[in-house]
């Protein structure tokens, strides 16, 4: 059987790159499940060049028929459901089960977008004064790994409502995704050289960095955000959508200790630890109810089902040897700063243990994100210094309180420096129909999610009369 290429998507048509071979490696088994080559500077710049060449075309293209060809790449991709499950899976590890509530985030991605869209990015006339949206262009849209579909997907459906084309360079690490969103778009009837696909590492990213785009939708690492923006300092045509990191604080008070503690594992574990969205850190009182909490998780930590993706497991590995690494050098980084490890992360290849650290009286431990299933605990006084160590980040992607007290609420959700808040729900809960991002390290102010409507297009105000007439003149002659 030929293999398919899948490097290169260029005005309709898959090519195969002329960049460095690489390969995507299931993390469950070692097992190569994906081979090609990276896309070749020149062939970024070719295909940022056809979506150049077709944006006029579908910006024009009435805003309903858009809608049309956007339902019914959600109805390819239900229907592909469970290929693009496995295709996820297989490239970064995440259980069957939840790979497939990706692909449904995916598909619910366009209602949401629709009503977003009508909302916050769309035209009214208001007597004399007309307000409308227009598209910046081409778009460069950077994934990452740990949500492959969903959220690329998240940048390119409201770039697309609002009229860009667009150009994806998929993570290296789970490259498989894109051409199954490719079938779906085309499907749907999406034109040609709207979507573009380069695959490749940073070569390839850097390459779309420099080629002529209008626009930069990122979801990454605060580093290589941080990097991106630097790169297109003193650019300020160029607009920046940066979802980056978290170093994300619970702090769980009060209630009915099984629960709080589940939802602490939850927070911390689910996805490997592998969400933007995990806590990292764990903030509860001295005394009974803290030491309570604790237990509860250490014994959730024993009943943990790890596995392969396609096994009936909470979690598979993470996405890569060297990810698991991390974890046990970030561990070892924390014991090094006074920390005590509770339950240690063990890795094999690419599963890892989740951990559980006591850090209280810790110094100068590192404010970043270990994306891997590690969960730091402090221990506070009062709830005064419980704000004030969840606040001790240069992050503010999310935050959570557990406690039943009302008053204890309005003072967290006043003081807690993050952008998903939540109350007596895990921090990794976010809804499509809310804004997503938060202030510090974990973004540059440009909410993805139902705000990417915003991003996506910019406001063209007007005063409009169907005649002329003189304007008030003050002071003349
Ligand atoms: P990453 O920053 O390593 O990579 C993201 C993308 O940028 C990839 O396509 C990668 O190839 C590219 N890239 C990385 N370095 C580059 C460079 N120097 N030059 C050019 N391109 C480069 O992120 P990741 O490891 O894939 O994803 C995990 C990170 O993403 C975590 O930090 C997580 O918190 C964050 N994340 C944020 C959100 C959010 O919405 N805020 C959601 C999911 C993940």
């Amino acid at each position: 059987m030929t293999k398919k290429i899948e490097d290169v998507y260029s005005n309709g048509k898959w090519s195969e790159g002329q960049g460095e071979a690489f390969e995507s490696l299931c993390p469950a088994t070692g097992e190569s499940v994906w081979q090609g080559h990276a896309a070749s500077a020149d062939q970024v710049k070719e295909a940022v060049a056809k979506a150049r060449a077709a944006q006029p075309k579908w910006a024009a293209t009435q805003r309903e028929a858009r809608i049309r060809i956007l339902e019914k790449y959600a109805e390819a991709l239900k229907s592909k459901t469970e290929e693009i499950a496995y295709a996820i899976s297989r490239d970064m590890g995440k259980p069957l089960w939840e790979a497939r509530t990706e692909v449904g985030a995916m598909a619910g991605k366009i209602g949401h977008s629709i009503r977003a869209q009508a909302e916050r990015a769309g035209d009214k006339v208001d007597g004399g004064l007309s307000l409308t949206h227009r598209p910046h262009g081409v778009m460069a849209v950077f994934g990452p790994f740990n949500f492959p579909g969903h959220l690329p997907n998240g940048h390119i459906i409201p770039a697309f409502l609002a009229g860009n084309t667009c150009v994806f360079k998929p993570s290296e690490l789970t490259p498989a995704v894109a051409a199954l969103m490719v079938a779906a778009f085309e499907e749907a009837g999406l034109p040609e050289g709207c979507l573009n696909v380069i695959q490749g590492g940073r070569e390839t990213g850097q390459a779309l960095l420099n080629a002529d785009i209008n626009g930069l939708l990122f979801t990454g690492s605060a580093t290589t955000g941080t990097a991106f923006h630097k790169h297109f300092a003193g650019r300020p045509n160029v607009i920046l959508a940066l979802e980056m990191g978290g170093n994300n604080p619970l702090i769980m008070w009060d209630g009915e200790v099984q629960a709080a503690a589940d939802i602490a594992f939850f927070s911390a574990f689910i996805t490997a630890g592998q969400r933007c969205t995990c806590a990292r850190r764990l903030i509860l009182p001295e005394g009974k109810f803290g030491d309570d909490i604790i237990s509860a998780i250490k014994t959730r930590m024993d009943q943990i089902t790890i596995g392969k993706w396609d096994e009936d497991v909470f979690m598979g590995p993470v996405v890569s040897k060297r990810s698991a690494q991390m974890a046990e050098e970030f561990q070892s980084e924390l014991i090094k700063a006074g920390g005590e490890a509770i339950i240690p992360v063990k890795t094999n290849g690419a599963f890892v243990h989740p951990g559980l650290i006591e850090m209280t009286g810790a110094s100068g431990v590192a404010d970043e994100e270990l994306f891997g299933p590690l969960l730091q605990v402090y221990r506070a006084k009062d709830f005064d210094e419980a704000i004030a160590k969840a606040n001790d980040t240069r992050f503010g992607l999310s935050g959570g309180l557990v406690s039943e007290d009302s008053g204890l609420w309005e003072q967290a959700s006043l003081r807690m420096r993050a952008g998903i808040l939540n109350w007596n729900k895990p921090t990794t809960g976010a809804a499509s129909s809310l804004p997503f991002g938060g202030p510090g390290l974990s973004g540059n102010f440009r909410s993805g999610a139902y705000y990417a409507a915003d991003y996506c297009a910019w406001p063209q105000a007007g005063q409009v009369a169907n005649t002329p007439s003189s304007p008030a003149m003050v002071g003349m002659k």
